[in-house]
């Protein structure tokens, strides 16, 4: 069915510039042999996994050259975890029990994925596995992985979603991209906006557009319109920064020491997000606190200058962290995470500030720790008592859920801090869980319902004297970026790839137009109108 000139599909726009083109369809790869177990001896097939695992490692080497930026990052990261030791030992257990070398492969990974599955930062890591393990079978099968996409033309790729492998095939014909699922923080989206690609992710109604069909694609609009009329591109910011220095303070979110050591090249001042339990997924003892305070020391030594906020664990059922051995869960979201696996676990978050106590002192940097999901003022007063007993560090919580957000000006003379992490408080606020590519309407932080449980933060923080930050993806959108310091927040914390260019959107504006440019969104009573008034109130 061929779609008539002028339909609107939305989704999630990545980028500002807009792009027309034509469309190209990428089919899924092609269907890999099903599982089976073979005859042949568990040495030769292990021998087979090895070259395949090899062969697939060096295409990832080849990829990464030629893509350079963080999509080389990108490549030596999947790498490492292509090439992890313990995903070849149960691989090993798998050949033992009889099965052929790709049946191994995959069942490990389908392992190491459970483990992983049902939280954003870990859903990433999912799919690279799985692209990875499709890749490993892929070329034990002899079938080609390859995109074949044209060296000329004006292309807009559309497909479900695409892996990193996938970007680094794109050609300079690639000039927009469209995904059916995938959410603001996918490969897809994390690549297009590294090379400026203007994209719009999760179209659910994507599956309609045909190989031919003229488009624009309008990432500023959050959609894609049929037939192609540039006259309709909404209109694309370009910040000029006016001052050296950003209105509020911009920090990064970091979770790894290349993460730190990347963040450590942009214009961060300090690190606004540690996500500490990104170094744990696979430690199947508890680390001691010699061993993390090493760790620990090497991440602060190599982060940006400036303060480093440090999250203790966030693990729950839904990204279990081997050691802390979590049983399973009805709802695992709703469960036993965040500050809530003080109960069973305290001897873990005492050895973890304990460890940042001491990697504090080794290192000399201003270290700022704080606990996430947490629910209640008690929570609160309780972590902080704890941490305040350990080290010298300011002390916060991270608000992502409704019931702290309306009890800011209760932790006066508790907290030092607060974090807003946008990603769950929107999961929980809206009800939408966030891995569901379904929902991201809902969890769009352009939603009213979002961004007025923000000012209400923002004013309970000034009025109690405690200093309101936000880590969560939101911040990584500099025009939102700007909503956010209007609002009263005071300081964001992006992705490494996205701190330079939000700190250009707060050097563009002054204080007084960030208000003013709030002060309409605040009005606004849907995500469309809200974006919109933020983009005239800017060009204004
Ligand atoms: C958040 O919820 O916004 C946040 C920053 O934490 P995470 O994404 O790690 O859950
Ligand atoms: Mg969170």
């Amino acid at each position: 069915m061929t779609l008539a000139n002028g339909t609107v599909l939305t989704g999630l726009g990545v980028g500002l510039n807009s792009a027309v083109g034509t469309v190209l369809r990428v089919a899924a790869h092609a269907t890999l042999p099903a599982w089976s177990k073979t005859n042949n001896d568990a040495t030769a097939e292990a021998d087979t996994l090895r070259v395949a695992i090899a062969s697939v490692a060096a295409d990832l080497d080849r990829l990464g050259v030629k893509a350079g930026g963080t999509s080389a990052e990108i490549f030596e990261a999947l790498k490492m975890l292509l090439e992890d030791d313990e995903l070849f030992e149960v691989a090993g257990e798998n050949l033992a029990d009889g099965w052929s070398a790709a049946a191994a492969f995959g069942m490990a990974v389908d392992t190491f994925a459970e483990l992983l599955g049902g939280d954003a930062a870990f859903e990433e890591r999912v799919a690279d596995l799985q692209d990875l393990s499709k890749r490993v079978q892929a070329h034990i099968a002899g079938v080609s992985m390859t995109l074949e996409l044209p060296e000329t033309g004006t292309i807009v790729l559309v497909g479900d979603d695409f892996s990193p492998a996938d970007t680094a095939q794109f050609t300079p014909a690639v000039i927009g991209v469209i995904t059916i699922k995938g959410g603001p923080t996918s490969h897809t989206s994390i690549i297009c906006r590294s090379r400026s690609i203007p994209a719009v992710v999760s179209v659910t109604e994507a599956s309609a557009l045909a190989t031919g069909d003229e488009v624009l694609v309008d990432p500023v609009g959050d959609r894609v319109v049929v037939g192609g009329n540039v006259s309709l591109a909404t209109q694309a910011i370009q910040f000029v920064a006016v001052s050296d220095e950003p209105i509020i303070d911009v920090r990064s979110n970091i979770g790894t020491l290349s993460d730190a050591q990347a963040a450590a090249k942009t214009g961060a001042n300090g690190v606004g997000l540690f996500r500490t339990e990104l170094l744990y997924l696979s430690e199947k003892t508890q680390p001691s606190v010699e061993q993390q305070t090493t760790s620990y020391s090497a991440i602060l030594a190599a982060a940006p200058a400036g303060p480093i906020v440090v999250r203790t664990i966030d693990a729950g059922s839904d990204k279990p962290v081997p050691f802390l051995n979590m049983g399973q869960e009805e709802n695992p979201s709703l469960g036993v995470r965040g500050y809530r696996l003080i109960h069973e676990h305290r001897s873990f978050i005492e050895d973890q500030l304990k460890s940042l106590e001491a990697a504090r002192q080794a290192t000399g940097r201003e270290v700022w720790v704080m606990a996430p999901m947490i629910a209640t003022v008690q929570e609160a007063q309780d972590f902080c008592d704890l941490a305040r007993s350990i080290g010298k560090f300011k002390v916060g919580i991270m608000v992502e859920t409704p019931s702290i957000s309306v009890l800011v000006s209760d932790l006066k003379g508790i907290v030092d801090f607060v974090s807003i992490g946008t990603n769950d408080l929107s999961q929980y606020l809206f009800a939408a869980d966030r891995m569901n590519p379904a929902l991201g309407t809902l969890l769009t932080p352009w939603q009213p319902g979002l961004i007025r449980t923000l000012a209400r933060i923002a004013d309970a923080g000034r009025a109690a004297g405690i200093s309101v930050g936000v880590c969560g993806e939101s911040a990584s959108d500099p025009t939102f970026a700007v909503v956010l310091a209007g609002l009263g927040i005071s300081s964001v914390s992006a992705s490494p790839s996205q701190v330079d260019v939000v700190r250009t959107a707060l050097s563009s504006v002054d204080v007084a137009k960030a208000k003013n440019v709030a002060n309409r969104v605040l009005e606004a009573t849907s995500p469309e109108t809200a974006k919109a008034a933020a983009l005239s109130a800017l060009a204004e």
